[in-house]
């Protein structure tokens, strides 16, 4: 029987790169049944809600989710809906890979990172935030739990070994941030030694992003906390060529959800502009979770041939085609 997978086309650029996804996986034999829902701007318009409860229910009912990026509209009231999912459904690992591929307008070449981001503690969480009623103090809060490093940092050891990686570089600012950046440390190292095969190193946030633009080949696999991650992995994207080529797995005890690091990208939204790299990554990703690594390396390679060659390649990536050619161009080598 064909896997049924969640698909949420999102909004802005997510149905056309969603769209380009699916098709490309359709073409690679992969025998999927796709039940689609609604999230974000395009459900509150139609339901009034920005996660229906039908979208829940079918991202729990197949485990295993597509997602375009959504739009969290601006203003009091709206609680981000990427936070709310991943607090929902406990999807507290957060797995975003950079990889080089040749063709691209990137400064490097030989980039093969993996950010681990904790994905439902830390500053991102949204706890605690107040603002005085004569709005000139605001204040939130940061929770970090034994449990929720523990968890990370094993899940960042693990992901390295099963995918033959030599080293984990926990990163943090436990040099200011003595309680929780510190507790996450302190907790990486215990579980470091539990690892006497894999090199574990340790950095200082700051120290990082330098070290990441000038000699990011010392990287292998980063873990850190939220909003740590979130800032790094973006800082990842670029040194492989931009948003348009990151691609990130939240993942959970029961249940996955694949996505774009990018947003819903407004200023190329419905211009068939968008690169649709991004989506068909984590769709290679989920292929993996999948345990269909033969699928995922069959449109890996047709992927990377169509950027190296530049044929039908969009904008960012130098070219000047659109979201369906460079589709296309994927497609007709599979
Ligand atoms: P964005 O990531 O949407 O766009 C940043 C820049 O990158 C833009 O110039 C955009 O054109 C470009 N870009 C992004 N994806 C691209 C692609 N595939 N191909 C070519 N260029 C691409 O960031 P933003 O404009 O700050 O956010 C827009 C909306 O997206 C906001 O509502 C935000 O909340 C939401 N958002 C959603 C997610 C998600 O769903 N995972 C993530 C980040 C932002």
């Amino acid at each position: 029987m064909s896997k049924t997978i969640t698909v949420i086309p999102g909004d802005g650029i997510g149905p056309d790169i969603v769209k380009s996804a699916t098709a490309i996986l359709d073409k690679a034999g992969c025998d999927f049944e796709y039940e689609y829902v609604e999230a974000g701007l395009t459900a509150l318009e139609k339901t009034g809600e920005l996660l229906p409860q039908n979208t829940l229910d079918a991202i729990a009912r197949n485990g295993v989710t597509l997602k375009g990026p959504l739009t969290t509209p601006v203003g009091e009231g709206f609680t981000s809906i990427n936070v709310s999912l991943r607090k929902h459904f406990g999807l507290y690992a957060n797995m975003r890979p950079v990889l080089s591929f040749k063709g691209t307008q990137a400064r490097y070449e030989n980039i093969d990172i993996i950010t681990i981001r904790e994905n439902t503690e830390g500053m991102y969480s949204g706890l605690g935030q107040k603002i005085s009623e004569d709005g000139n103090e605001a204040e939130a809060m940061s929770k970090i739990t034994r449990e929720g490093a523990e968890r990370i940092v094993r899940f960042a050891y693990e992901t390295a070994r099963r995918e033959g990686r030599k080293k984990v570089t926990a990163v943090h600012k436990a040099n200011i941030l003595k309680s929780t950046s510190g507790l996450f440390l302190k907790v990486a190292r215990e579980i470091a030694e539990e690892y006497p095969d894999i090199e574990s190193a340790e950095m200082i946030v700051d120290a990082a992003c330098m070290r990441l633009v000038m000699n990011p080949e010392e990287f292998d696999v980063i873990v850190t906390t939220n909003l740590f991650g979130d800032i790094l992995s973006d800082l990842c994207a670029g040194l492989v060529g931009g948003l348009g080529m990151a691609p990130g797995a939240n993942i959970g005890k029961d249940c996955a959800i694949f996505e774009a690091v990018h947003g819903s990208a407004p200023d190329i939204a419905g211009k068939n502009l968008a690169n649709p790299s991004s989506v068909i990554l984590a769709s290679i990703q989920m292929l993996e979770y999948l345990g269909m690594a033969d699928k995922a390396e069959k449109i890996t390679k047709a992927l990377a041939d169509v950027i190296e060659s530049g044929d039908r390649t969009t904008r960012d990536l130098g070219g000047s085609h659109g979201t369906t050619d460079f589709t296309q161009a994927v497609i007709d080598r599979l």
